[in-house]
């Protein structure tokens, strides 16, 4: 086990149209309790206790996640954050919240223990309130971007995780990438709109526009990289070090990463969130905390949902650093995950493009030294 996402609360405040909590074939969330309660997190620091004890980890990280998981309130967090520390001392903690309701003692809580801030916003105003708004439709941009504001303050550098930003292509990448660089962001992370081959992504229809917009974002980072912040795009250094021979740090590029597990509010194991735009249950394992431990969920996956590479991607010259892409862009309703994924021609552009870009820069430095 490297990463449990543990589902805090289930509910937003938020109700953005790409979301894949409620927006999905998948609907499980409405019978998911708003909460974990106290009982299902005792029960989850115990499947921790004895996963660390019984494979000796020197590690774990904890990632809490929603819905959105500020909405928990703070005293919920601390108790949850207080037992799962208590269960395992070397938890490393991290939390993905849309900002809007942090405060100073969310704030405090985190610095106490540590936990690492990412805020998913995707731009600038008129790219954020694109998608991200309230349910009567009010764009959320002032509040996200004042949450931001507040990780900023340089004695909070050192809990601020990063940005998360789901692409548009009508958005201009440039503008984005600049809105998102005022942010001062340690890392950025750029999310594909998930999508599968039944259920194409958004504006699947134009060739190359997801390549076309990453290409943008990459010559400028690339060429730019702002020293200043000396900012982070996972994306684009995954690729990197595959074409090296190196992990991948995201599930998107490279290969599945096992040793991740979802837990719900209401304590059952489940799969990759991504998997709820796949079918109705998608991501569903049967198991729980409270019968099942987390050696046990992780046996079951081995077995229920293995990793394997489709006919084109086995033969693919960019398998080794592609990967296949992520499992729940491979889906179709006729022949499961048996597929490349529905960004493949993206993938093999953009990292064609990564490709020449980096090895023509070796070339340069290698005669150089001659
Ligand atoms: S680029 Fe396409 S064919 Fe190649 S590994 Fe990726 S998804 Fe498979």
């Amino acid at each position: 086990m490297r990463q449990l996402i543990l589902k805090i609360h289930s509910r937003c405040n938020l109700s953005c149209d790409y979301c894949y909590v409620y927006e999905s074939i998948d609907q499980s969330w409405r019978e998911q309790p708003n909460t974990m309660a106290p009982a299902t997190l005792d029960q989850v620091a115990q499947r921790i206790d004895e996963h660390a004890k019984s494979h000796d980890l020197r590690e774990l990280e904890v990632v809490l996640h929603g819905g959105e998981p500020l909405m928990a309130g703070h005293a919920a967090l601390a108790g949850a954050l207080e037992k799962m520390r208590a269960a395992f001392p070397a938890t490393r903690f991290a939390i993905q919240t849309n900002g809007i309701l942090l405060d100073d003692r969310f704030l405090a809580l985190f610095h106490e223990y540590g936990v690492r801030v990412g805020v998913s916003v995707d731009g600038g105003p008129a790219a954020t309130d694109l998608h991200r708004r309230y349910a009567n439709g009010r764009g959320s941009y002032d509040r996200i971007s004042a949450g931001i504001a507040r990780l900023m303050e340089p004695e909070h550098a050192v809990i601020y995780g990063g940005l998360l930003c789901t692409i548009d292509v009508d958005n201009d990448p440039g503008e984005v990438f600049e809105a998102l660089l005022a942010f001062r962001p340690p890392r950025i992370d750029l999310l594909l709109p998930h999508g599968n081959w039944t259920t194409p992504p958004p504006k699947r229809d134009r060739p190359l526009a997801y390549a076309n917009w990453l290409i943008r974002v990459f010559d400028r980072w690339y060429d730019h990289r702002p020293v200043e912040t000396n900012t982070r795009i996972r994306l684009f250094e995954s690729i990197i070090a595959r074409l090296f021979d190196r992990p991948s740090a995201t599930e998107t590029i490279g290969g599945e990463q096992p040793g991740i597990v979802t837990i719900e509010t209401d304590g059952s194991y489940e799969q990759s969130d991504a998997l709820k735009t796949t079918t109705e249950g998608g991501p569903a394992t049967g198991l729980a905390v409270g019968g099942q431990s987390l050696d046990d969920v992780l046996d079951h996956l081995a077995v229920a949902a293995p990793y394997r590479l489709s006919a084109k991607c086995q033969a693919c010259p960019v398998v080794k650093v592609c990967g296949g892409g992520l499992r729940a862009h491979r889906y179709s309703a006729g022949n499961g995950f048996d597929n490349p994924s529905v960004y493949c021609d993206d993938l093999l552009t953009l990292i064609n493009h990564i490709g020449g870009r980096v090895r023509a820069d070796l070339e340069r430095a290698v005669s150089a030294r001659r």
